[in-house]
């Protein structure tokens, strides 16, 4: 693991006092400083010192892509190894913006609707990195008169968090640090990867952010189809997973969320709907959240509408909490989990 920034600092202000390097640290993440020469709270050889010799950036906003609706703006980054991430800055009805961050260039899982699937796994990305797509995302709403604040993180580009745990865990701690976002605000988007998960459970660094589950498919067999990652008794251990979480973090609030993306002919069909409602049933305080596809050229088609909505009403009726999600950015392939690094 490299150095992160923190560490960089307090290396570089080791003979300083604490209260310099909290300083130097709390600027970083600050939102009204674009440069170290900004923070004129430190003396200038002090500022000239520190840019020198740790970035104020390890991204580099190439594209800033507005979506013809004006409610998504994708923001393509190249990396300082000359690899290529993306971000998402959404605003919901209320206003409120979401910045879904990349965790990975490229990402191992290989799902076989996923456009970053088709990359394989370039690198990791360090917690900086993460964390610098949310900073350069609110400098983009400074610079575009983009109205509202960043209340909301969704770990849903690029990569696979569970794969990247250290890293995705330190980029957390400063979101839920420094940068002040409430941990209910926050979710983490796994393919499931149960080494991650059961890891979080006893791991006292780990701030107890939202979990989504990218489940697809409530039967082993369809979900391997989708998922090549999907272990043989995936589902009978996502369930014991689940119990463990309902005790490691009992607060109410900390429910679990179940991603179901909506396939024509694959796990759209009624007998589909009984297996997640029977498995919905089976875990404790969940959410389904109905993802409706955005076409990609993996040969798949997403479900209709109608389809969506039956879904919807059937594990309703179940007395499941359900919910479809709003498209967005779609013109811009901005949508979440459509991220990949095709040139534009
Ligand atoms: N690797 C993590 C996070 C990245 S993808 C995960 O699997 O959860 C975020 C979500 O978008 C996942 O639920 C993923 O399955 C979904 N997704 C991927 N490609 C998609 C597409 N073309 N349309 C809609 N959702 C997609």
């Amino acid at each position: 693991m490299e150095n992160t920034r923190e560490q960089q600092i307090s290396t570089l202000l080791s003979q300083e006092s604490a209260f310099r390097t909290r300083q130097a640290i709390e600027a970083i993440y600050s939102p009204f400083f674009r440069s170290w020469d900004d923070v004129t709270s430190l003396s200038k050889p002090m500022r000239e010192r520190l840019a020198g010799a740790v970035s104020w950036n390890t991204l580099t906003m190439t594209t800033a892509l507005p979506s013809v609706t004006g409610d998504a703006w994708k923001a393509l980054f190249e990396t300082n190894d000359g690899n290529r991430i993306e971000s998402v800055l959404m605003r919901n009805s209320r206003g409120q913006l979401t910045v879904c961050v990349s965790t990975q260039v490229g990402c191992a899982m290989n799902c076989a609707f996923c456009a970053t699937g088709k990359m394989g796994l370039v690198r990791n990305l360090s917690q900086d990195e993460i964390v610098d797509q949310v900073r350069a995302l609110h400098d983009l709403t400074v610079d575009a008169n983009v109205p509202g604040e960043i209340t909301n993180i969704v770990f849903m580009g690029m990569g696979e968090p569970m794969a990247n745990y250290e890293e995705v865990r330190g980029a957390l701690q400063v979101f839920t640090g420094p940068m002040g976002i409430g941990t209910t605000r926050i979710t983490v988007s796994t393919a499931g990867l149960l080494s991650g998960l059961e890891r979080l459970l006893t791991d006292p660094l780990w701030p107890p952010v939202r979990i989504a589950i990218s489940l697809h498919a409530a039967d082993e067999a369809t979900r391997k189809r989708l998922m090549p990652t999907t272990a043989p008794g995936f589902i009978d251990d996502l369930v014991a997973w689940s119990r463990k979480y309902a005790v490691a973090f009992p607060e109410k609030r900390r429910h679990l969320t179940l991603e179901y993306l909506l396939l024509s002919g694959v796990n759209d069909s009624e007998s589909d709907t009984w297996k997640l409602v029977d498995l919905a049933r089976r875990i404790d305080r969940v959410r389904v959240n109905l993802i409706p596809y955005n076409a990609t050229d993996s040969g798949f088609s997403g479900s209709s509408e109608d389809a969506v909505r039956r879904c919807k009403d059937k594990l309703e009726a179940a007395g499941i909490t359900a919910t479809i999600r709003k498209s967005q950015g779609g013109d811009i392939a901005a949508a979440c989990g459509q991220l990949a690094g095709r040139g534009n």
